[in-house]
């Protein structure tokens, strides 16, 4: 343990040390290398420790930010993590996918006049710390036998399983895949969350006493209403995400090598394509690739694309670089890697042979126009603008909702007529003891809202279940 320091009053962060850009390009490793323990600390005394805590007010999960940013200046990393996990269950993958710059670190005092303490720099290192450090196991607390069912394995589904595992409950959690994590395995590429330590975050929670069952899909394996009468559970949390694609309706979308982001990144990340033929399942994408759309998804496809041996890389997107939805960082990491941004170019026809293979793809040029009810202008098509791309491969990656299996098999769970899952205030759904939280309600958002979500309806049941047994 080190001493004490002086207030660091840097006006910027410590820099992030990243594989250069011409390297990465062509590797799936980690992109963002994380803090050394003397980086660490010294990005912790930037922290001017504000009575009045501005930053915690930023995050969803509550993380008690300036102490455990104190413990880190003092060189007290265990009890760093045990301040920092007291609230969050999965700070490793945070600290790398959180959109820091619009949740806690856009509340930081010192991010007034220059750049804010780099909350999650520090969290990730702090996280890394402990799993490569710490040697014992968690120990459950004691459990008092009331079981609760929770469907679904992404953030939303393992923050309400860790809380309420914390809190005694006997927590079983039910996930489709073959492997728990939901997009932290699935969507989100190797080079920016490594699955193995999503796997490692998972493993604290079962050491927690929480149960994963996969290859168990919801609504077929067992129905809602199943689950409750027949194998006992007194409650239920839906946080079974967003995972519909949405496609264009253009024609040509049917050809071969056309693929929603969805599918493209569950072979390369889920079925481990990158890492073939060490790993089962092959992709081919062949040396000219487009994925149209301009959020972080849209990214994430194209930089792997990139790296799995595409020479060009096209990113297509109607609106101009200003209403990119991607994360600047993302935007900018995609950028140095090579690769090319279409923006006001929208695509009207996916172009293929006779053999039903893509070939190109036409697009029209757009320019903005008035402000539409989303509040951002509105991309108008300029006439007689239409241009060609030759292609190899297509990937859609305009959006996603949530799956309706869920919907279509519990007649009492009431839903938008866009699938989202309809709930209250305290994210209790129609049907008597079922909760729902994350992308499944919001829609496709982030990881640190479903986690947000995850702990308010593990608050919720908590609450149910204690009322629900003091009547008995
Ligand atoms: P999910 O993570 O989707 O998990 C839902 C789980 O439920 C899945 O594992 C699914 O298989 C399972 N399931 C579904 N139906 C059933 C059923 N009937 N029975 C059993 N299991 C079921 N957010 C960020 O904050 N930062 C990022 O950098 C970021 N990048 C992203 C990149 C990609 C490619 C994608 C797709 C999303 C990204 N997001 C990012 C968004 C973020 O990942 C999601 O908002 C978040 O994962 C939602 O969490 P969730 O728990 O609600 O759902
Ligand atoms: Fe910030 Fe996310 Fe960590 Fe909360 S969990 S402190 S929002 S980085
Ligand atoms: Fe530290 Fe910034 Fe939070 Fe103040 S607002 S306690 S400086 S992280």
């Amino acid at each position: 343990m080190g001493e004490k320091r002086k207030p660091n009053m840097s006006p910027v962060k410590v820099t992030m040390p990243e594989q250069p850009a011409e390297i990465r390009r062509s590797n799936f490793g980690e992109v963002a290398l994380g803090y050394t323990a003397e980086m660490a600390m010294e990005e912790a005394t930037r922290c001017l420790q504000c009575k009045h805590r501005p930053c915690v007010k930023g995050c969803p999960v509550n993380v008690r930010i300036p102490e455990f940013i104190a413990k880190v200046a003092e060189g007290d990393f265990l009890e760093a993590y045990r301040i920092l996990s007291s609230t969050n269950n999965l700070p490793a993958v945070c600290g790398r996918v959180c959109p820091q710059e619009k949740q806690c670190e856009s509340r930081c005092v010192r991010g007034i006049k220059h750049e804010a303490v780099g909350i999650g720099r520090i969290e990730r290192f702090v996280a890394d710390w402990y799993l490569e450090n710490a040697k014992d196991k968690l120990v459950p607390p004691p459990c008092n036998h009331r079981k609760v069912a929770i469907v679904g394995s992404g953030p939303a589904g393992l923050t309400c399983a860790g809380d309420l595992a914390k809190l005694g409950y006997d927590v079983t959690v039910f996930e489709a895949f073959h492997v728990a994590g939901g997009v932290l395995m699935y969507g989100i590429p190797e080079f920016r969350l490594p699955k193995a330590l999503v796997q490692s975050e998972i493993k604290l929670l079962s050491e927690l006493g929480v149960k994963i069952k996969c290859d168990m899909v919801i609504g077929r394996v067992f129905s809602l209403d199943e689950l409750m009468e027949e194998e006992g559970f007194e409650a239920i949390f839906i946080g079974s995400g967003a995972g519909l694609p949405s496609f264009m309706n253009i024609k040509g979308e049917n050809l071969n090598q056309v693929y929603s982001a969805n599918e493209f990144l569950t072979r390369v990340n889920l079925m481990q394509a990158w890492r073939w033929p060490e790993a089962a399942t092959p992709i081919n994408i062949g040396k000219r690739v487009a994925v149209i759309g301009g959020g972080n998804v849209a990214m994430d496809a194209a930089r792997s694309a990139q790296r799995l041996g595409a020479d060009e890389v096209y990113i297509i997107y109607r609106r101009s670089e200003e209403e990119l939805p991607a994360r600047l960082e993302e935007v900018e990491h995609a950028k140095d890697e090579g690769i090319i941004f279409k923006l006001l170019s929208n695509p009207v026809e996916i172009l293929g042979n006779d053999a039903g293979w893509v070939t190109g793809i036409r697009c029209i040029s757009m320019e903005l126009g008035e402000p539409d009810a989303s509040g951002r202008r509105r991309p108008v098509a300029i006439p007689g603008s239409e241009f060609d791309i030759e292609l190899d491969t297509v990937i859609v990656a305009i959006g996603q909702s949530p799956n309706p299996l869920l919907r279509d098999t519990t007649p009492d769970l009431n839903c938008h007529s866009w699938g989202g899952i309809i709930v209250d205030d305290t994210l209790a759904t129609s049907k008597e003891g079922v909760w729902a939280g994350g992308d499944a309600v919001t829609g496709a958002a982030t990881v640190i809202l479903a986690m947000g979500a995850g702990k308010q309806a593990a608050a919720s049941i908590d609450e149910y279940l204690k009322a629900k047994h003091e009547e008995v």
